[in-house]
């Protein structure tokens, strides 16, 4: 029997993106915590650029990775449909490549104007909470006609190509629509030649075109000659072949990387070697799958004692997944066997070792398996309400299929900590050859996945509160400081038509005055207003202040008022329905939001 259950892996993984989906969430978005975000995204340009893929545990819209992992993804639909179909999860295989080429016809505004990035790298990452509840602007980046970007054209052109292959069955409008694009994108990306962060320079230091874009013009035409079986595309990716990266010194194809979304040559080596048959092809994908396994020359890319193939240290997992799930489109096609077992038995340890087998005996899968990672550097999974990675200590959801970057060095060791981006991060592009791959081993092993899953996630504390403070406890008033607070992740969500009530019996000695103290922002109440015969309530109406689980101040509204009577009456706090003697969440004092009784209770 297999190790693992490969269709519940699979569908553990595919439901990541959709814990990444920003703007609208669509009716199927089956993450519970999460709810619409960015939505003026693209409000600056006058395009609608909401929708798309938040990157990581960030909340960019990073336009290169983005269209890498879509191509990545229907791939694996391309080569292993039938894998989705038997697994059942070839519905939500093609919710989710929909959704994200949506974002990139809504990207791709003109036919030379693309959309490559939303939000600011470093106002994004300074700031830590869930997405719903962002602050910052977003700024959109584009390339045109005057500062290219044949790698991101090439890499979009690619994904939408790719995926107008999985849509063709069943919706070949679509499909058209899908290769529409991207026979202009290529167009532009092989007119207009440059490297997108030249461009859209924010994201020079975050995904930069270090290989440059012939990759992506080879990787694009192949695609878009799979899609149109149009022959002039294979001749252009053919023709262009010789002009990608060598190693150095040499005419040899480089072989000691791979496949990631900066280059993707190492993927032409495979599909051109599988599409044509031809030697060079072939011996470029053999050099470059024998350095991952039983090395070229004396070298071969690190292996830890465990056997994990480390090529880098940020992310290394998602090297080896996306290794392996070429290796295997290889492998399924080579007639040469010894090869042929070579790379299939790679790709099978080192899934095997992101699923947990390896010497910690741990899953390196959010909610799969044994002893997986609880606190992936992932904002909105987090939870924070006080824009800190530290507050609270625990991680409040479960971020579902998530693949995090795993041991940073061949040594196995690794800790699940919070703060470590290199080593527990998680991005739509760690998951995107994890993905295919799962989808490849589920056809040959098979597994079952999850019945009702996922379940919807139960609060973890009451999101939304009032505390009271007796401040003052005189003989004809009472002094009271009361906060909201709002600490919602279930999915967070801001509060902007807060109103809460505190209710008080009259003692019958006088007129009832209520005076008005220090406040964040809601008025301070003057009046009160009758609830019942002998119950009076004074009202705190917070409609148009934002209260949102943002940052320390932000996800708090403290308002402090006086109850009582003049001079010669008396005053007894202690048959007031909402009094409370000690400090602390009172839920006597009921909070409201649009009219809707939120927390607490009324007399
Ligand atoms: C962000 C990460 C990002 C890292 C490197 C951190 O501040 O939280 O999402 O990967 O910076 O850019
Ligand atoms: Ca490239
Ligand atoms: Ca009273």
């Amino acid at each position: 029997a297999p190790a693992f259950n490969y269709g519940e892996a699979l569908q553990k993984s595919i439901l990541f993106y959709e814990a990444q989906q920003s703007g609208r969430l669509p009716d199927w978005n089956r993450v519970s915590w999460r709810d619409d975000s960015a939505m003026t995204d693209g409000n600056d340009v006058g395009v609608d650029l909401t929708g798309g893929w938040y990157d990581a545990g960030d909340h960019v819209k990073f336009g290169f990775p983005m269209a890498f992992s879509a191509t990545m993804l229907a791939w694996g639909a391309v080569e292993y449909r039938s894998a989705y179909a038997d697994s059942g999860q070839l519905p939500h295989l093609l919710n989710n490549l929909r959704f994200v080429n949506d974002y990139f016809i809504k990207a791709h505004a003109a036919p030379n104007v693309l959309y490559g990035q939303v939000g600011k790298g470093d106002d994004d990452h300074k700031w830590w909470g869930p997405a719903e509840v962002m602050p910052m602007a977003r700024p959109a980046y584009k390339i045109d006609a005057s500062c290219g970007g044949a790698d991101l054209a090439g890499e979009t052109a690619a994904a939408m190509a790719a995926a107008s292959i999985v849509f063709r069955p069943t919706d070949p409008t679509y499909a058209n629509t899908l290769v529409g694009h991207a026979k202009q994108l290529y167009t532009f990306a092989d007119t207009v030649r440059k490297a997108y962060h030249e461009c859209i320079t924010d994201a020079t230091s975050f995904y930069r075109s270090w290989s440059g874009y012939t990759d992506e013009l080879v990787w694009g035409a192949i695609w878009l000659y799979r899609a149109t079986g149009d022959a002039a595309y294979l001749a252009r990716a053919e023709a262009l072949y010789d002009s990608l990266g060598n190693e150095n010194q040499s005419t040899t194809k480089s072989y000691r990387w791979t496949i990631a979304w900066d280059n993707k040559q190492y993927g032409a080596y495979v599909l051109l070697a599988n599409l044509t048959g031809k030697q060079k092809y072939v011996d470029d994908a053999n050099r470059w799958l024998d350095y991952w396994t039983v090395g070229v020359n004396s070298q071969r890319v690190p292996y830890s004692p465990g056997g994990m193939a480390v090529l880098d240290s940020w992310g290394a997992l998602r090297y080896a997944a996306n290794t392996s799930f070429v290796a295997l489109v290889y492998s399924d096609r080579t007639t040469d066997a010894t090869r042929k077992a070579r790379y299939h038995d790679f790709a099978v340890r080192q899934i095997n070792y992101a699923l947990g087998e390896n010497p910690r005996n741990s899953s390196y899968v959010i909610g799969f398996g044994t002893n997986p990672p609880k606190n992936p550097h992932h904002r909105t999974a987090h939870g924070s309400w006080w824009d800190n990675m530290t507050v609270p200590t625990g991680t409040r959801h479960v971020l579902h299929g998530a693949l995090v970057g795993g041991p940073s060095a061949a040594n196995d060791a690794y800790t699940d900590s919070r703060s470590d981006y290199v080593m527990n991060e998680v991005a739509t592009d760690y998951n995107a050859g994890f993905t295919s791959a799962l989808a490849r081993l589920h056809g040959e092993y098979g597994g079952a996945p999850l019945a009702n899953f996922p379940q919807p996630e139960q609060p973890d504390m009451d999101e939304l509160t009032v505390e009271t403070t007796v401040m003052q406890n005189e003989p004809r008033a009472i002094g009271l400081k009361a906060i909201v607070y709002n600490k919602s992740a279930f999915p967070a969500r801001a509060l902007t038509t807060g109103k809460f009530r505190y209710y008080f019996r009259p003692d019958g000695t006088g007129p009832v005055q209520v005076t008005p103290g220090y406040t964040q922002g809601c008025p301070s109440p003057s009046t009160a207003k009758q609830h019942s015969a002998d119950i009076w309530y004074v009202e705190v109406d917070c409609t148009g202040h934002t209260i949102a689980p943002a940052g320390q101040s932000q996800h708090r509204m403290e308002v402090q008022f006086k109850i009582g009577v003049p001079e010669g009456g008396t005053w007894d706090p202690t048959n007031d329905p909402s009094y409370q003697a000690t400090a602390g969440p009172n839920p006597k004092v009921p909070l409201y939001a649009n009219g809707t009784r939120v927390w607490g209770t009324e007399p």
